[in-house]
Formats: structure tokens, C-alpha cells, sequence
């Protein structure tokens, strides 16, 4: 069950399932001690993290929990040492460290920023001042490194999610951001918007191929692709679904609008001679979505009809009218 769960959730989940274990001896030995503050404040971290558990399993909302845990985590820690002094400050390392697994880099540098402030109003009476010092230094060389390798990894993550949803040879969108795509746009709880999907696949591009070489097909299809960006609206999405086959998702667009669409596109192609004394031509399909369809039934629908233009001797447009 935790493999369906994002990155976030797992961790979120992970961080409090291990907090729970981990202070909740403390609060019960400190609580036969007779150490009642203490107990009651290491009891109260571990009911938090319950609901916190609690409410990211149920609702799946992580940035939410997300600064919640750390703010009550921080809280936590503060009053632990303000109670407690010196002997616990070792727990505002994994503390402050926890904080840059669970949010952004900057959120988390802030918070911690704010809880080193209130660490150093809690012990400066407490410590020396040579040692408050070289704890100063220790957590705040700790806060630098974690901020840089935290907004690192998310740049590296953000470039890496990019080029996993990009066709190396076209830079158009590749099949499985068009999954991601069709899943969002027929998601349950999703507002219904007006979307069409227009199936366009190069006609007798073996030929193509065959006649003129592989390179020539590839220069053929970058073109291709260089024309449709050039006349999608910034709403519209345009993803190579296979070899010669691509897929743009028209938002807003009623079927007239897109049968339009569709037909300039063919146009396009027909006129812009992407090979010398070589028709290139495209065949689409047309299909709106009906309110509550599932995506592969709206694909279904359009892809019928390209082939319905394939059958009518292709270099042609066929709309399904629902
Ligand atoms: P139709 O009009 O029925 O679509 O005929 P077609 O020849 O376009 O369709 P078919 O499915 O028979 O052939 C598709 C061709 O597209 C075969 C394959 O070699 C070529 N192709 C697929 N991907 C690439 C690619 O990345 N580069 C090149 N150059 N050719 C490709
Ligand atoms: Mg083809
Ligand atoms: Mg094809």
C-alpha cells in the first residue's frame, strides 16, 4: 500500500512512524520517574505525529502535513530543551535535518532559522558562551550543507522528471506524459473542461524512409513537430505518442473549434513541403470528451476516426460527433 504513495507521503509517513517509537519510551520512563513536564511534552510529540500519520493516510495532503510536523516538531524540541537545558540540545541536529527531507529548501531554512533564534534566547544563560557558540556554528554549517544539497537534488529531481517525460529526438512530450496527461484530464474528482484529442500519424512514412533514409525521416519529423508547436496555443499540449503517430490535447476547444484546428494543421503540413518534390502529408483523428469517459475510450474514439482517414485515402481530417 505504501509503493502507491508519493515520495512526500512515504517520507512524511516514515518520519512519523519512527518519531512514535522513538520518544514515546522516553515520555513512559520519564512518566514513572514522576518527570511530569517532561513526560507530558514527549506525550503530546507523539500524539501529534499520531495525527499527523493519521491525516496525511487519509487525506494525502503533504504540504499541509508537511509544515505542520515541522513546526510541531520544532515546538517540540524547544520546549524539550527549555525544560530540560542542556543535556537534550544534541536532538536539534536531526531535528533541523528532518526539517529539509519534508519541505522546500527554503521553508525549512526559515523555520530553522526561527527555531535557532529561540534556541539561543532559551540557553544563553545556560551555556557558556564559548560553547553556545560552537553550538551557533556547528547548526548553522549544518542548515548551510543541508540547504545546498536539498535545493541541488531538487533541481536535479525537476531537470530528471522533465527529460523522463520528453521524446529525445522531437523535445515533444513522449507517451507516458501523455498517460499522465489523459489521467489528470479524466481524474474522478477533476472540474470538466471542454478537451479534444487530435490523432495525427505521417502518412506512408515507411516510404518515406525507405526512399530517402532514416536521417531524412528524423529531419522530417523534427520539422514536423518544429510546425505544430509553432501554431499549439500555450494551453494545448502536443506529445509524439509513437514512431510517426502524435497526439495534441486542444483545451477549451468544442469539436468545431478542433475539426478547424485540425484542418489548418493538415493544411499546414500539405503546404509546407518538409521534403522537395515529396508529398508529406498527415492523416488526424477528432475526438471531444464526453463528460465522465474514461481515457482510454476517448482515445479509443479519436484513433477510430484516423483510421476512418487512413481508409478514405488519408491526407485527411475525421471528427467523431459524439
Ligand atoms: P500509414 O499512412 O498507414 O500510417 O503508413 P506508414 O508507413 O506511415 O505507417 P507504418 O506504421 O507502416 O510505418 C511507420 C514507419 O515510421 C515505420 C518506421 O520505420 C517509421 N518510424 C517510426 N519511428 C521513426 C523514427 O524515429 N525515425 C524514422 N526515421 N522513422 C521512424
Ligand atoms: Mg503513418
Ligand atoms: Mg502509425
Amino acid at each position: 500500500m505504501l509503493l502507491k504513495r508519493s515520495k512526500e507521503e512515504v517520507v512524511l509517513l516514515m518520519l512519523c512512524g519512527l518519531s512514535i517509537p522513538s520518544i514515546l519510551p522516553f515520555g513512559i520512563v520519564r512518566l514513572f520517574q514522576g518527570n511530569f513536564l517532561m513526560a507530558a511534552v514527549d506525550l503530546l510529540i507523539v500524539l501529534g505525529m499520531l495525527c499527523i500519520m493519521v491525516f496525511v493516510w487519509r487525506t494525502r495532503r503533504v504540504r499541509l502535513a508537511g509544515i505542520a510536523v515541522t513546526v510541531f516538531y520544532s515546538l517540540g524540541m524547544l520546549a524539550a530543551i527549555y525544560v530540560k537545558g542542556v543535556p537534550i540540545v544534541y536532538w536539534v541536529y536531526p531535528t533541523m535535518i528532518a526539517a529539509f527531507f519534508i519541505l522546500r529548501a527554503r521553508e525549512a531554512l526559515l523555520i530553522n532559522s526561527v527555531s535557532l533564534l529561540c534556541l539561543i534566547a532559551i540557553l544563553h544563560g545556560a551555556m557558556q558562551i564559548l560553547d553556545l557558540s560552537s553550538l551557533v556554528v556547528t547548526l548553522v554549517l549544518v542548515n548551510l550543507f543541508s540547504y545546498i544539497f536539498s535545493d541541488r537534488t531538487s533541481l536535479q529531481h525537476f531537470e530528471l522528471n522533465q527529460q523522463a517525460e520528453k521524446d529525445f529526438l522531437t523535445g515533444a512530450g513522449n507517451r507516458r506524459a501523455f498517460d499522465k496527461q489523459l489521467q489528470t484530464l479524466c481524474a474522478k474528482d477533476v472540474v470538466q473542461t471542454d478537451a479534444c484529442i487530435l490523432i495525427l500519424d505521417l502518412d506512408h512514412f515507411k516510404k518515406i524512409n525507405d526512399q530517402f533514409g532514416h536521417t531524412v525521416g528524423d529531419q522530417v519529423l523534427i520539422q514536423f513537430c518544429s510546425l505544430m508547436r509553432s501554431r499549439i496555443r500555450n494551453a494545448d499540449s502536443f506529445f509524439r505518442y509513437g514512431g510517426e503517430e502524435f497526439v495534441i490535447v486542444a483545451m477549451g476547444a468544442d469539436v468545431f473549434a478542433a475539426a478547424r484546428f485540425a484542418e489548418e494543421l493538415r493544411s499546414l503540413i500539405e503546404k509546407a513541403q518538409l521534403l522537395r518534390d515529396y508529398p508529406v502529408t498527415v492523416s488526424i483523428g477528432v475526438a471531444k470528451k464526453i463528460a465522465d469517459e474514461e481515457g482510454e475510450a476517448w482515445f479509443q474514439r479519436a484513433d477510430a476516426k484516423l483510421y476512418e482517414a487512413k481508409l478514405s485515402g488519408r491526407n485527411a481530417v475525421r471528427v467523431a460527433m459524439e
